[in-house]
């Protein structure tokens, strides 16, 4: 099948790194529910978060917990990645190097802050696994694509596309606690 998942704190532990540099460089605490700007300062923070999806900076952040294992067994079965993501073109350079850093193979799509769920219907795919629901919210049930919504909870930025503000999940939408839950999905799927 054709999977398609997002990058940021889906794929990778986005907020960890966030959380570390705020500590390194600030000497400050991200705590639980805060925002990266309410805690750093606005033009820091945009600053800040720049840097991390622009520079090399990207291949600090550590793989979300069981992704990468997860993401290699499933590539071994004969499934094929997408990594359906709302960074813009001039964000995604490290991401390739990232993936090949952690031994994955997969093919790269930025959607430039433009909502996934039409995009992903038209790239074929059977399931999406996203830790936004706004994002989560643009895949409708006329779709072919399954939306999965992984566990995140607080986000400190917002790098979203669809609408920011939604906070409740479509009937149709799937829920996994973390990856382990999602291969179970897929393998069910399959
Ligand atoms: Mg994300």
């Amino acid at each position: 099948m054709k999977i398609g998942i997002d990058f940021d704190d889906t794929l990778n532990d986005y907020r960890s790194l966030l959380k570390d540099l705020v500590s390194e460089r600030h000497d400050k605490k991200l705590k639980s529910g805060e925002t990266l700007a309410s805690t750093i300062g606005k033009e820091i923070s945009e600053n800040l978060v720049k840097e991390v999806l622009e520079t090399d900076l990207s291949l600090r952040l550590a793989p979300r917990q069981h992704s990468v294992e997860v993401m290699q067994r499933l590539i071994k079965d004969g499934h094929e990645f997408i990594v359906l993501t709302a960074r813009y073109d001039r964000e995604i350079h490290h991401i390739d190097e990232w993936l090949s850093k952690h031994g994955l193979q997969a093919n790269v799509y930025p959607t430039n802050r433009e909502d996934k769920g039409p995009i992903a219907e038209e790239l074929g795919l059977a399931f999406h696994l996203d830790d936004m629901i706004s994002q989560i919210n643009t895949f409708t049930t006329d779709h072919h694509t399954i939306p999965v919504l992984i566990a995140g909870g607080w986000m400190p930025t917002s790098l979203a596309g669809g609408d920011s503000t939604s906070s409740r999940v479509s009937d149709h939408v799937r829920k996994v606690e973390g990856w382990l839950e999602f291969e179970s999905l897929i393998n069910t799927a399959a």
